[in-house]
């Protein structure tokens, strides 16, 4: 069977840069959200603050259930704020707000990367589907070349985690500029925010390398099928 072979030290590792990642973020959430703002402004009023400046009175901003679950919809027009997030006054929980503003802002001018993101969406889906069941027949009945097309179906994951990449990076570049203009943080708060969302950067960062090590193991594996 494929799953004892030796390139499965990628997936070891693509699993502990993942958890590694995951830990980041958790921890650096937790410590600075026991920083507060003097400012003293809820997330939730943060964003509306954020949107309104933005003239986006129409995005509506919601509470949701869970745990670092805070997103932009932008089918729905709301930001949801979770549990940790939405009441509080913390500069991490402030920081993650502008950062869902900044995701809003980008659908709003038209921020290129977002344009190609969606385009790709159903592709990536039905890669994403059919790069599994593709690769392992390709296995099972030693044909290479189906094996290898199952690997590249895959790659277009990696392509989309890529292209997601600056679309975060740019949510909490706005989201630190604006957290600054509009003097919402200060100083010190400032760092902690910007903290806060590099953590959370890292997570993407992590899954892509994740996702580029598994790639790459399907690859290794669909090409000694060749031999
Ligand atoms: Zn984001």
């Amino acid at each position: 069977m494929y799953y004892y072979d030796a390139t499965y030290i990628l997936v070891i590792l693509a699993f502990f840069l993942t958890l590694f990642a995951s830990f980041g973020v958790n921890g650096t959430f937790k410590k600075y959200n026991e920083v507060f703002s003097s400012r003293g402004l809820t997330a939730a009023e943060t964003a509306r603050k954020i949107l309104d400046a933005n003239g986006l009175h129409n995005i509506s901003i919601e509470h949701i259930a869970g745990d670092l679950t805070d997103h932009y919809d932008p089918k729905e027009n709301v930001i949801r704020l979770s549990d940790a997030t939405f009441n509080s006054t913390s500069v991490a929980a402030i920081g993650v707000a502008a950062h869902e503003c900044g995701h809003a802002v980008q659908h709003q001018v038209g921020y290129t990367p977002i344009k190609v993101r969606n385009a790709i969406v159903p592709i990536v889906n039905i890669s994403n589907r059919l790069s599994m069941p593709i690769f392992i027949l390709g296995l099972i009945l030693s044909i290479g070349p189906l094996a290898m097309a199952g690997a590249l179906l895959f790659g277009m994951v990696l392509v989309f985690q890529v292209v997601t990449l600056p679309t975060e990076t740019n949510a909490s570049r706005r989201a630190m500029k604006t957290l600054e203009e509009m003097a919402i943080l200060e100083g010190d708060e400032l760092k902690g925010a910007r903290k806060t969302l590099t953590a959370a950067a890292m997570t993407y960062v992590a899954a892509v390398a994740a996702t580029a090590l598994q790639f790459l193991r399907l690859v290794m594996l669909a090409n000694r099928r060749r031999r």
